[in-house]
């Protein structure tokens, strides 16, 4: 049997958005891609956490909204691979409508990310030693995607939780957590707070 490599889930987060390392040895996936302008900060926080750029194979973000993908083209000029899902692309052009000048956003182009479908994601994952797969699940946005490890780590971006909806389709919201209940989540690593558990 092949030895299982553990799997280590590190917070480089900042400004109260929660960006996450998920690695395989040093095999490591970045879920969700922090703020315009501050390419220095996220690489000073993965320096700060050992975490060399190099090692990243790919940057997924939950749902294209600014705090979340908002350095995914420098990630990409930067070595990183944009993974991205089929509902995600209408999202991708919107995101330059919500900055400011001085917010120093790079537009994400269409150029060298790879689109794939969710039905792919297990393979995809399985090629960069991180057993899991990556769920649609809408509710805050259209195109809000979440990472489910097979040891039940979810990590749901901004996903509303139940008792928090507004604006929501609550409808939408209560399928996509029955979705990924469905599929052994255990323990939510949302996108902003601390980790809690799926039915805390
Ligand atoms: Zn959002």
């Amino acid at each position: 049997m092949p030895k299982l490599t553990p799997i280590t889930i590190v917070n480089v987060g900042y400004r109260s958005t929660n960006y996450w390392v998920v690695s395989s040895g040093t095999s490591r996936l970045l879920v969700d891609l922090g703020y315009p302008g501050t390419m220095g900060m996220m690489q000073a926080r993965l320096r700060q956490m050992d975490i060399p750029l190099e090692e990243i194979r790919y940057a997924l973000a939950t749902h294209y909204h600014i705090d979340h993908a908002g350095l995914a083209q420098e990630l990409k000029v930067a070595g990183v691979p944009l993974l991205l899902f089929e509902p995600q692309v209408p999202a991708v052009p919107v995101m330059k409508s919500w900055t400011k000048p001085q917010d120093h956003y790079v537009d994400i182009t269409m150029h060298n990310n790879v689109v794939i479908a969710f039905a792919e994601s297990r393979t995809v994952l399985e090629r960069i030693g991180i057993p899991g797969e990556i769920l649609h699940t809408p509710g805050h946005s259209d195109d809000s995607v979440s990472l489910l490890l097979d040891d039940g780590s979810a990590f749901t971006g901004d996903l509303t939780p139940p008792g928090r909806i507004g604006y929501e389709d609550p409808e939408v919201v209560a399928a996509s957590w029955r979705l990924l209940r469905e599929h052994g989540a255990r323990r939510v690593y949302p996108g902003h707070g601390p980790v809690r558990p799926m039915d805390g």
